[in-house]
């Protein structure tokens, strides 16, 4: 058995982390964890965490959830993968139905891959052939609209529909062109308006660019209600529907990626529900499968289905499949996941939890580098500036952010930032003792470094 020194020594020789800037992390001493249970994770010295992001927005229900496991367990006993190229397998089968009914009517048609990126890159290749070889498609269609601060994962598609300059400008010459639409983020108005003055130019200034480039675009690809990764930016209210409507008027397919959104995040089970509008595709991972194993589902509706059974002999098949599509292990704790939604009625007892989570965070305003806290349903984001009234952000090299996740450890608290924005995304079974630790620890982890 190794010790946690050994472990640290390896780490720091053979791991390469990701998003990370690993000559600072091997100066480091790793925190490494070995365990987890409920909504808390164990490390090799017997230190417990409260899992403050519920590893990466993915462990919705906490660790080591008896009814999860056991499906994992029964289905290990069965078969833990085929492929299903040439064969279906039962628990994909099976989910896929489950994710049908419980999704926005009409979305009829899932495909499966593993990851977040993927479900993407799939979505994307999907609308891309459709406008190319359906009936109702267009092969003018070759452009993509997405917006500035949006994030969609890391392989090079998503890339190319992403919009941090942060995680996404070095790539710029890999990657195909598309249209970006500026991103509705009302602290920082690109438009320089106050949001309770504001008369929605954002609302006019997407119109704009639909009405300019939805002739050529084959989709328009959008994070419903938050942009997660840029520090949980949450579009005002109407604009997912908008969006919607103006891509139904130009015959503009809408992607909705709801892979840090779905599955209960925001309040309810899908994120589009809060606008009431169905995309023709969504991109699904993350919570999928509760954390446990890799998952993610693309599904689209039964038109665009229809567009890949075309007359073009050559057009018919969709060219793309991961070894691990449809994965049964994955998809079995994918079933147990919406199983342990349903009897456990994990939306309900979510509602006093999210009301907590807001009352705490409104004392946690008056922090004197607190900015903004945004708070949709449990996903959080605390803006720290260095200072209120002008907005000025810290210096990037002090690392804020950075520095108060670190502090927060000392309280026995994990959470991420991005940037100097500190994200609270606990799983949606904290609580409300919990709530009250993780807020009592980032409070003070957020005074002690800014103070
Ligand atoms: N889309 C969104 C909105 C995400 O937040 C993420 C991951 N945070 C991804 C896609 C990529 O998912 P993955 O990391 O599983 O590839």
């Amino acid at each position: 058995m190794s010790t946690t020194q050994d472990l640290q020594t390896i780490d720091r020789t053979n791991v390469w982390h990701p998003f990370t800037q690993m000559a600072e992390w091997v100066q480091q001493d790793q925190l490494i964890i070995e365990s987890g249970k409920d909504n808390w994770l164990i490390d090799t010295e017997g230190n417990r965490y409260l899992d403050g992001i519920s590893s990466l927005w993915t462990n919705v229900h906490g660790h080591c959830v008896p009814e999860i496991d056991n499906a994992v367990q029964e289905q290990l006993g069965k078969i833990a993968h085929t492929t299903m190229l040439g064969l279906a397998n039962v628990p994909a089968t099976e989910l896929a139905k489950r994710l049908v009914d419980i999704l926005p009517q009409g979305l009829t048609r899932v495909f499966y891959s593993d990851s977040g990126s993927t479900a993407v890159e799939v979505a994307l290749k999907i609308a891309f052939q459709f406008q190319q070889q359906a009936e109702k498609g267009d092969p003018n269609r070759i452009k993509f609209i997405s917006m500035q601060n949006s994030y969609h994962g890391d392989t090079i598609g998503s890339v190319a529909v992403g919009g941090m300059d942060l995680f996404h400008a070095t790539y710029k010459h890999m990657l195909f062109q598309g249209e970006k639409v500026l991103s509705p983020y009302c602290y920082r108005c690109p438009f320089g308006k106050e949001k309770a003055t504001c008369d929605h130019e954002c609302f006019q200034h997407v119109e704009d660019v639909l009405s300019e480039h939805g002739s050529t675009a084959a989709a328009f690809v959008i994070e419903p209600l938050v942009q997660g990764a840029a520090g949980q930016i949450m579009h005002p209210e109407g604009y997912l529907a908008h969006v919607r409507e103006l891509c139904t008027r130009h015959n503009v397919l809408l992607i909705a990626d709801e892979v840090a959104v779905g599955f209960g995040k925001t309040g309810t089970m899908f994120a589009c529900e809060q606008e009431n509008i169905t995309p023709d595709i969504i991109c699904l991972a993350k919570g999928i499968s509760a954390g446990y194993l890799p998952l993610a589902a693309t599904v689209a509706s039964e038109e665009i289905y229809n567009g890949f059974l075309g007359k073009h002999e050559e057009f018919k098949t969709f060219f793309h499949g991961h070894t691990y599509t449809g994965n049964p292990l994955a998809c079995a704790a994918a079933i147990a996941n919406l199983d342990y939604f349903e009897n456990n009625n994990v939306m309900e007892k979510l509602q006093p939890k999210i009301a907590h989570l807001q009352n705490r965070l409104n004392a946690m305003q008056e922090l004197e580098h607190v900015g903004e806290i945004r708070i949709r349903g449990i996903m959080t984001g605390i803006e720290l500036v260095k200072d209120k009234g002008s907005k000025a952000s810290f210096e990037a090299a002090a690392k804020i952010g950075h520095r108060v996740c670190m502090e927060a450890r000392k309280y026995g608290v994990i959470i991420r930032n991005l940037g100097d924005v500190i994200i609270l995304m606990p799983p949606l079974s904290i609580s409300l003792s919990e709530i009250d630790l993780l807020c009592d620890a980032t409070a003070k982890a957020i005074s002690t470094v800014t103070e």
